[in-house]
This record gives C-alpha cells, structure tokens and sequence, in this order.
C-alpha cells in the first residue's frame, strides 16, 4: 500500500505524492508561548509527530522537512507579561514569559516521545518577511491601508472559503467577526496592526509611519515561505484551525506568491474531550500536559508521556478523541505488560509491512495498534519473532523505549476494582504455591510488582498459615 492522506482541501482521502521526493515538506501550525500547553494541543503534536516518522520512514530521514512554529508576538502573550510581571518594562516580561513557556513546551512534548522538528521559527525573527509580503499584497491590490492598519480585501480572493467550505455569506453569518469602521467588507482580515506604547513593535509596511505588529495569520504564511517554499506539501494543525486562521493562511500566500495552492494536502486532527465533556477552564477539567506528567491532577495520579502517547494514538487523529482515566489506565496495562516481554528483548531491525500499511491508511494508528496486540498474543506464548515485530513497531511509534514494567507504574493509585483484582491475584498465588507450582507463584508476584505492587509474606503466628499483605511500592 502507498499512502494515503485525507485531504481537508477536497473533503477526499488522496494518494500522497510530494512535489519533490528528495525533500518532502510539513509545515504544522505551532503553540503560542504564553502558557503551559493543554492535553488538547498534545493532540496535533502527537498526531503530526508519527506522520513524520511514517515520512521519514517512507522517504529517508534526511529527505523530510518539518517546520513547527512558536507564535511569541500576541495579545494573550502581552497581557500574560503584565499580569506576570508588573514591574518589569513589558519587553522584558515578555521575553521572560515566552522564554519559560516554550521551555516548558519543549520538555512537555519531548516527555511525549515527539522527535524536535527540522526547524522550529519564531515569528518574531521572521518579521521581514512579513512585510514583504504585505507590501506585495499592497503593491498587488489585495490589500489595503486603513487608519493604521493593513487588512487582506477578501473580494480580491475568488477561493476565499474554499478550505472550510463556506460561503462568504455563510462565514458572515457563522463567525465572530471584529466589525471595525476601517473595514470595507466585516471579513476583510488584519495582517498589520499599530501597537500601543510599551507594546513590542516594529517599524511599519506600507508606508505605514506608526510603529505595529503582524496579525497571527500572516506569520505562519511568512514563516512556511522562508523555511518550505512558496508551496509546498502538507499543512497540518487542528480541526479549530480550518477558519479563518488556515483559510487566511492560503488566501495570503496563494495571493502573495500568484500560486493554485498553498500546500497540496491540508490534515486536520479532531478535538479532545475530557470524560465526555468540552475542556474548559470554567468546567474545572482543564488539565495541562505538566500536570497530567508530573501531579495528581486526572485520576489522581500521574501518568507516564509513553502511557499518554498510547492513549493519545487510540483514536483515528480525525475522530473525536474521548480522554477518560480509562483509557489512560489502560493504555498502562498494556505497557506494563509489552515492558515484561520486550525490555531485554532484540528488536527487529525492519518494520512489518502489515504494520506500516495501516498507518500508510491515513494514519490508522487505531488499526496499527490492533496488529500489535496480535504480535503481544504471540509474545506472550513466547513467540520470538513475535516480540521482535513488536518491539520494533512499538519503538517505531515511541510508545516504548526500554522503560521496566514499574517505570509505567509511577504514583500508581489502587482504585478498589484493582484492589479486588490484587487479592484475586495473591489468591492464585497461594494455590500455586500450595500445589508446589513455585514457578507459576513466582510469574504472579511479579506481574504484581509490575503494577507496583509489593508483596509481604508472613506466618500466621497461631495456625503456621501464609498471610499475604502488600503495599503499592514507592
Ligand atoms: P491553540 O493554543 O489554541 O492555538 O492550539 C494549538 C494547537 O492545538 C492547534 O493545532 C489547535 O487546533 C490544537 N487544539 C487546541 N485545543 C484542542 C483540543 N481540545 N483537541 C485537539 N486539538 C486541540
Ligand atoms: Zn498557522
């Protein structure tokens, strides 16, 4: 199978071919630096991230390109700075805000398993470049100066809605548009705004003499120009994105550059939900990356980046994605498990074609997991070639990593279905041990300790019987 990608653009899943298969270039749309980043935005991420290596995979690592921006110029990111640092001059707390947030993206998404782009642009590096190309789309009637300001004229566009499918009218009705008295058409968008004092800013396009700043829309349009080209392959980010960001996005650089297209394939991830409810911080179940990593903030415990890479992969990245604590506990069971049969195991050194056709399928990672839980059957009849296959696709997907069973289990809390499960479990273990099955007895503790859970055995002082306690290992 050669893959296939579901085309936002044409609503079709579409053979991939790149415009140059020595250089195959993604662009997917970054965080903006202000705060830590959610388990919403690990979704585009993680998603983006096994496209890259299922590229890389298909093509060569060095013949794939993949740029992810850090949007660090933006009003949330300025009010963020006051708010933080009242003290300090705004340019200051702003450096200071966006460089703690992105270190802080940075150690989130590595925790994930997500490799580091090829390049990683700052919108505030690339401001050249966007004014080149608003004194192009000036220069070329498809934008205009007013009071200030510089907004791209929607009418100069023909396919202006064309990504989400709108109509004008329907984008009127449907969007929250800013109606402003220096608009000619309500949907005529910002790519250039004056800054107030003390807000960062630049000298002006356009002849434009008041200091300003870009509109978010024109920096991913600048920063895909410098890094991919004028066009290139695929464009990717959250399904939130479709309008107006990505449809601005294409009706600058279409517009700019005079080009059919923007990128030729545009992904879209679907939105998490936390238990069947919209994220939302007026909800109270807003949970960042961090603290689903490193505190008992979901299920009350923390939970391990493979064991949340895992759950995130078990959702098609175009579904709805349900985040529940059990699918995260789960997605730690079976790593638990896999850890036993693969953590001193050889791993395979090629990638089974069965395995890398599901992915080839739009990114199927639901189905590519299904071939691995048939490998972890074998596995578990101590299958060789079974725990090989497995191995290397469970590396593959960076699921898994050589972590022991117990790294999975770290701050593992006992809910009382487990703990019915645990004395089940030390009950089988006494019948195998009263039938002289010590080898039996033995593979039950330490299925135990992989859960974390210890075991203490004792006499009962009175009838010489085998008392069992046990405590989760700290
Ligand atoms: P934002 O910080 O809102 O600009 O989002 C950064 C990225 O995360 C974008 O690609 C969004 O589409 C994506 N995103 C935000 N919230 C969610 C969510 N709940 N589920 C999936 N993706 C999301
Ligand atoms: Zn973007």
């Amino acid at each position: 199978m050669a893959l296939r990608l579901y085309n936002t653009l044409t609503r079709k899943k579409e053979p991939f071919q790149p415009i140059d298969a020595g250089n195959v270039r993604m662009y997917v749309c970054g965080p903006t630096v202000y705060d830590f980043a959610h388990i919403g935005n690990a979704r585009p991420v993680i998603v983006f991230d096994v496209l890259f290596r299922l590229l890389r995979h298909l093509y060569g690592p060095e013949h794939v390109t993949y740029v992810r921006n850090i949007t660090d110029v933006d009003d949330k990111i300025n009010a963020r700075a006051a708010q933080d640092y009242p003290n300090l001059p705004l340019n200051e707390a702003i450096r200071r805000v966006t460089e703690k947030t992105e270190q802080q993206f940075h150690d989130d998404v590595a925790a994930l398993g997500c490799l580091t782009p090829t390049v990683e642009p700052r919108a505030t590096e690339h401001i050249a470049a966007m004014k080149e190309m608003i004194d192009g789309l000036v220069a070329n009637g498809c934008a205009y100066v007013a009071e200030d300001h510089v907004l791209f004229d929607v009418a100069a566009m023909p396919d202006y809605g064309k990504l989400s499918g709108r109509s004008l009218d329907e984008m009127i009705a449907g969007a929250r548009v800013e109606v402003a008295p220096y608009k000619r058409d309500p949907m005529d968008f910002v790519l250039w705004k004056p800054s107030k004092p003390g807000e960062p800013s630049w000298t002006s396009p356009a002849g434009i003499v008041a200091p300003g700043r870009p509109g978010w829309h024109i920096e991913c349009s600048a920063m895909s120009w410098k890094h991919l080209g004028e066009t290139f392959d695929i464009h990717g980010g959250g399904i939130d994105l479709v309008f107006p960001h990505h449809e601005n996005e294409i009706a600058q650089s279409r517009c700019a550059f005079h080009t059919p297209v923007m990128a030729n394939y545009w992904l879209h991830n679907g939105f998490l939900q936390v238990e069947g409810e919209k994220m939302a911080k007026s909800l109270g179940n807003f949970v960042t990356i961090h603290e689903l990593l490193t505190q008992r903030k979901f299920g009350n415990q923390p939970w391990h980046g493979r064991v949340v890479r895992l759950a995130m992969l078990s959702t098609q990245y175009r579904q709805p994605l349900d985040w529940t604590v059990d699918r995260l506990a789960q997605a730690r069971s079976t790593l638990i498990e896999w850890a036993e049969f693969l953590r001193d195991a050889p791993s395979g050194d090629q990638l089974d074609s069965e395995f890398v056709s599901a992915l080839e399928d739009d990114l199927n990672a639901p189905s590519a997991m299904t071939v691995l839980y048939g490998w972890a059957n074998g596995a578990r009849r101590r299958s060789v070639p079974d725990v090989k296959r497995l191995k290397a696709a469970a590396r593959f997907l960076a699921v898994y990593d050589n972590e022991r069973p117990a790294d999975f289990a770290v701050g593992y809390e006992v809910t009382s279905m487990d703990k019915a499960d645990v004395d089940m479990k030390i009950a089988q273990r006494h019948a195998a041990r009263k039938a002289k099955d010590f080898k039996e007895a033995d593979r039950i503790r330490d299925e135990l300790a992989a859960m974390g859970i210890e075991l203490k055995d004792a006499k009962d002082p009175k009838t010489g019987e085998l008392v069992t306690t046990w405590e989760v290992a700290r």
